[in-house]
C-alpha cells in the first residue's frame, strides 16, 4: 500500500501532554525586570485562560473539545504515505514513510494549533486576535481558524514578505483576516523602526513585538503564537498520535522520526508521541532528528540559555537554544525556520540526548525537493524539504550498510505559494548563504 488512511471517526480524541513524561522539569519562563518565574496574571493579558492551563498541566491527556474535532474533520485526519516511489528511486532498503500535513486548507500542519487557539479564545469571549506572520504560513492559518468562531483576526507581517509574497497576504484577506505590513505606524514598538524609515524591511521579531503590544493595550484583543509554546505543540500532537496508528495500520513501527525544525511544533507534533514511548523505556532505540537550515542553525550551533522570544525584548525570558534574540538569518527561501530560539520542550530533549539534529545548506534541500516532488508528486514547501533531505540521507545510508530502516518524517507542508523559489532554483539562481 501506498497510503494508510483513517477515517473521520478514528481521529484522536485526546492531545498528548509530553510535560509529566519529560526526565526534568522545563525551567519556567522568567519576568524579564524581576528574573522571578512571569505570574500567572501577566501572562493571561496575553493568552486566555484555557491556553495559560495548557501551557503548565501535567495532565498525560488532554480532551479535545467536540467544536474542535468538527473543524479538523475539514481536513483529517491526513494520509500517511509509503514514499514507495521515492525507496525506487534511490535503490534503498530502507521503508520511508511520511505523515501528509499538507493537505490542510491552508497547506501545513499550522491549523492544528490554530484552530484551536481561535476556540479556546472564543469561549474566553475574546473578540480579536492579533499575531505575526513571516512568509505567511501562521497568519494564512489563523485567518482560516478565527472564521469559524466569529473572531476578527489581525495580522501583522513582515514588510519585505508582504511586498514579495502578495499571495498568502491575498489568501489571509480572502479568508477575511486584516494584514499590515510591519514596522508599522500603529505600534510604539512599529513606530521606532517605522518613522526612521517608512520602508523597513521589517523581521519576525518585530513583527511579534507588534502584535503583543496590541494584546496588552487593547482589553478585547489577544495574542496568538504559532510554534514554541507548550500549548501548541500540545495541539500539535494529533499529527503523531494519527500517525502511530496508521503505523500500525502499515505493520510497522519507526526506527528514526525526522521534522524540519522552525520553532519546533510540527516536528514535536510528529514525534512527541513516539518520544513517549522512549521515554517510558519501550523504545530505547529509536532515533529522532530535527532538521535546520546552516542559515539558522539554532539547535547545531546556539547556545542553551535565558533568551526573549521577540527581538525587542516583550516576552519572558524562555529557557531554549537561541542564537541571540537579536541574531537576523540571512533571507532564506524557509522563511518558516528562521526563528532564532526553539520550543522549550525540543530544547530540552535535545539538551538530555533524547534526540539529535543536524543542518542543512538551501542548494542541497532543494535538490531533495526537486527528487521528492519527480517520485511522488507532492512538491513540498521548503521547509519540509529540510525533512526531505534528511530522510533520503538516512535512506543512502541504509543502501551502504544494507540496513531495513524504517523512516518516518513529516511533510509539513506544501511548496505551492514557493514557487519562485523553485523558479531560482531551477534557474540555477538559488545560493547558499
Ligand atoms: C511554519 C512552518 C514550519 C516551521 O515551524 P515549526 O513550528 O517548526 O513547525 C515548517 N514547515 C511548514 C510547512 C511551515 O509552515
Amino acid at each position: 500500500m501506498r497510503r494508510y488512511v483513517i477515517s473521520e471517526a478514528e481521529i484522536p480524541k485526546r492531545w498528548l501532554n509530553i510535560l509529566p513524561l519529560l526526565p526534568e522539569p522545563l525551567e519556567p519562563p522568567l519576568d524579564p525586570e524581576t528574573k522571578k518565574p512571569v505570574s500567572p496574571e501577566k501572562l493571561l493579558t496575553i493568552f486566555p485562560e484555557p491556553l495559560v492551563e495548557q501551557e503548565v498541566t501535567d495532565k498525560e491527556w488532554v480532551d479535545i473539545p467536540e467544536e474542535i474535532l468538527d473543524v479538523y474533520s475539514l481536513w483529517r485526519p491526513t494520509p500517511l504515505h509509503r514514499a514507495k516511489n521515492l525507496e525506487e528511486f534511490l535503490k534503498t532498503p530502507a521503508k520511508i514513510f511520511y505523515k501528509n500535513e499538507s493537505v490542510s486548507p491552508p497547506g501545513s500542519h499550522k491549523p492544528n494549533t490554530a484552530v484551536a487557539q481561535a476556540y479556546y479564545n472564543k469561549i474566553s469571549g475574546v473578540k480579536r486576535l492579533t499575531t505575526e506572520t513571516g512568509a505567511g504560513q501562521w497568519g494564512s492559518a489563523l485567518a482560516f481558524a478565527t472564521r469559524f468562531f466569529g473572531i476578527e483576526c489581525r495580522v501583522y507581517m513582515v514588510r519585505v514578505s508582504y511586498r514579495q509574497k502578495p499571495y498568502r497576504r491575498v489568501l489571509m484577506e480572502t479568508w477575511g483576516a486584516q494584514v499590515i505590513p510591519s514596522p508599522s505606524p500603529n505600534t510604539e514598538a512599529g513606530r521606532k523602526f517605522y518613522e526612521k524609515d517608512p520602508e523597513h524591511p521589517g523581521s519576525l521579531g518585530i513583527a511579534i513585538s507588534e502584535a503583543i503590544e496590541e494584546a496588552t493595550t487593547r482589553e478585547d484583543t489577544k495574542y496568538s503564537l504559532g510554534s514554541v509554546l507548550n500549548h501548541v505543540l500540545l495541539h500539535q500532537t494529533i499529527i503523531g498520535l494519527e500517525a502511530k496508528r496508521q503505523m500500525e495500520m502499515a505493520g510497522y513501527y519507526p526506527d528514526v522520526v525526522i521534522g524540519a525544525v522552525g520553532g519546533g511544533s510540527n516536528f514535536a507534533g510528529l514525534s512527541l508521541p513516539f518520544i513517549a514511548d522512549k521515554l517510558k523505556g519501550e523504545k530505547p532505540d529509536l532515533e529522532v532528528i530535527a532538521v535546520e537550515p546552516t542559515a539558522c542553525p539554532t539547535l547545531t550551533r546556539g547556545e542553551y540559555r535565558y533568551d526573549f522570544g521577540d527581538t525587542v525584548g516583550l516576552t519572558p525570558l524562555i529557557k531554549m537554544y537561541t542564537l541571540g534574540h537579536d541574531f537576523v538569518p540571512p533571507p532564506i527561501h524557509a522563511g518558516g525556520l528562521r526563528y532564532h530560539g526553539d520550543a522549550p520542550i525540543v530544547c530540552k530533549l535535545y539538551d538530555l540526548g533524547y534526540i539529535s539534529a543536524v543542518a542543512y545548506n538551501q542548494k542541497e534541500v532543494f535538490e531533495a525537493a526537486l527528487v521528492f516532488a519527480r517520485t511522488e508528486g507532492i512538491v513540498p514547501a521548503p521547509e519540509s524539504a529540510h525533512a526531505v533531505k534528511k530522510a533520503i540521507d538516512v535512506a543512502l545510508e541504509c543502501k551502504e550498510t544494507g540496513e531495513e530502516k524504517v523512516i518516518l518524517f513529516n511533510l509539513s507542508g506544501h511548496g505551492y505559494f514557493d514557487l519562485s523559489a523553485y523558479e531560482r532554483f531551477l534557474k540555477g539562481e538559488l545560493e547558499d548563504t
